[in-house]
């Protein structure tokens, strides 16, 4: 087996170190990818440095038309980076092909936002000293980008670090997660297909220890991490003068109110995406808050939805429920419903673990302090809890050290204000599950779950500084 290459610079690299990547399946052995050492990390560097003032200067309709290609020929290449990002992550196919279409979308709407992103105008006569004065305030890219991303969604997260900064014209080094390195490596074919100056960015897969020393290379004032909590935490504290945004950890509930008149409809969503990528989302459902009057019945419709689920082999096309990224992650998600059932909690369906994979798992009875409810489940299990009002659905969400997401089934305009008001939640989902994000809107959470948002066009302001330019007209 060849040894994948990475990127520096925009250039192929490849060095004696290397490291393997295997099936989270089977474990067989995927790919075999070269290390980036310290001296391709210095070159990435110093490349990005240097084409800064060039890449802030790229007019839109090149940054844009960057973007557009990527998309273009990412549609093209679909089937084959849906099947790379199977071997690699485990996500079944159906999956990994969503996954690649909204890398699709997300650098044609990122092509979109290059061409409309300009600036703003501002009266500043508002005080009669200022008379006759102007504001144009235009923004400018912060520097070089560091990028970093987790192993869940390998090519559509990087496809949200990478996307932005080539939309504002800044130099970008991302770093791919250990286990699933192969669909980023990938995409930087593509970006070398195009007219981007070639110091404008780099793929580098670089050792987990040697990330701290990257994180806190003063060269580099942007920092976009994606990952855990306390990953993401440390890294704000090593650098709090960098410009750092957290994407992280999530525990995201579902409320489903009295007044839902779908309860098939709440069931299927429920289960879908309570369990898709094996629970390997940060806005998966993992909690559920059903009013009395609808709980039993919904919970006899969820346990059949996710009974009726197909879990094995990822790269059959019935699968809905494929392995975790490796076996001690299931064995992790085994001891916590191991510990929750010891605590009292039920298992309604699913419950074992073989190997890297565990069965999709639906709990109740479940203890307020057991881990599977308090902590990030990252797997394939379900929590489902009756609540007597809306007021204790809301107090149970909120209740929570996370606030990434919510989902509320309701008819009820009243309640849908009220959710959007009291929440603590970066985005709250009306009638559906809290598991959804589109490249437009703001994403991201408060509490533990982060600090700033992603969404395009948020990054693109992440990435950049408002800078103005006061006009006198005498
Ligand atoms: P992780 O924190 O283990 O790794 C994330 C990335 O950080 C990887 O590339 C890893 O190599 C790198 N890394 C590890 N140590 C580092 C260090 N000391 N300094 C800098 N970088 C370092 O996370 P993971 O297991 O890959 O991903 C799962 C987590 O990501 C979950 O908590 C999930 O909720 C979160 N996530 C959040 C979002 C979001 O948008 N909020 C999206 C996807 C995943």
């Amino acid at each position: 087996m060849e040894t994948t290459e990475f990127w520096v610079a925009g250039q192929p690299v490849t060095s004696d170190r290397t490291f393997d990547v295997h099936h989270p399946y089977d474990g067989a052995l995927v790919a075999t990818v070269a290390v980036a050492g310290p001296e391709h990390v210095e070159a990435a560097v110093t490349a990005a440095v240097a084409v800064a003032p060039e890449a802030a200067a790229l007019p839109a309709h090149a940054r844009a038309g960057a973007l557009d290609h990527l998309s273009r020929r990412l549609a093209e290449r679909a089937e084959e980076v849906a099947r790379l990002i199977t071997a690699e992550n485990g996500k079944p196919i159906r999956w990994a092909r969503a996954e690649v279409g909204r890398a699709v979308s997300t650098f044609r709407w990122a092509a979109e936002e290059a061409r409309r992103y300009s600036g703003d105008l501002q009266r500043l006569d508002t005080d009669p000293a200022a008379t006759g004065r102007l504001g144009l305030i235009r923004r400018f890219p912060r520097g070089p980008v560091l990028g970093i991303a987790p192993f869940n969604f390998p090519l559509n997260l990087v496809a949200h670090k990478l996307a932005p900064a080539i939309a504002v014209g800044a130099p970008v080094l991302v770093k791919p997660a250990p286990a699933t390195p192969l669909s980023a490596l990938m995409l930087g074919e593509l970006l070398a297909e195009t007219d981007l100056p070639a110091g404008m960015w780099s793929v580098l897969p670089v050792p987990n220890d040697r990330m701290p020393a990257l994180v806190a290379d003063p060269r580099l004032p942007v920092v976009s991490f994606t990952g855990s909590v306390p990953v993401g935490w440390a890294i704000r504290a090593a650098v709090p003068r960098k410009h750092v945004t957290l994407e992280l950890g999530g525990n995201a509930a579902a409320v489903v109110c009295a007044d839902w008149t779908d309860l098939d409809r709440a069931a299927a969503r429920i289960a879908t995406f309570a369990m898709y990528q094996a629970g390997q989302s940060c806005i998966k459902v993992q909690r559920v808050y059903a009013e009395t009057p609808v709980y039993e019945r919904l919970a006899t419709k969820i346990v059949a939805a996710v009974e009726a689920l197909g879990a094995g082999d990822p790269a059959d096309e019935a699968t809905e429920v494929g392995p975790l990224i490796n076996e001690d992650a299931a064995r992790r998600v085994e001891s916590w419903v191991a510990e929750a059932v010891a605590a009292g909690a039920r298992v309604l369906c699913g419950g074992t673990r073989t190997g890297s994979s565990h069965a999709p798992t639906v709990l109740v009875d479940v203890p307020a302090d057991a881990k599977v409810v308090r902590e990030e489940i990252f797997g394939p299990v379900l929590v489902l809890s009756p609540v007597d009002s809306v007021d204790e659905a809301f107090a149970a969400v909120n209740d929570s050290a996370f606030g990434l997401q919510a989902g509320v089934f309701t008819h009820r305009l009243d309640v849908a204000f009220r959710a959007h008001r009291e929440l603590v939640v970066g985005g709250v989902v009306i009638g559906d599950v809290p598991s959804y994000r589109a490249d437009q809107m703001p994403y991201g959470g408060t509490k533990d779950s982060g600090v700033g948002r992603e969404g395009l066009r948020s990054a693109m302001d992440d990435y950049t500084e408002p800078r103005v330019l006061v006009l006198t007209d005498l």
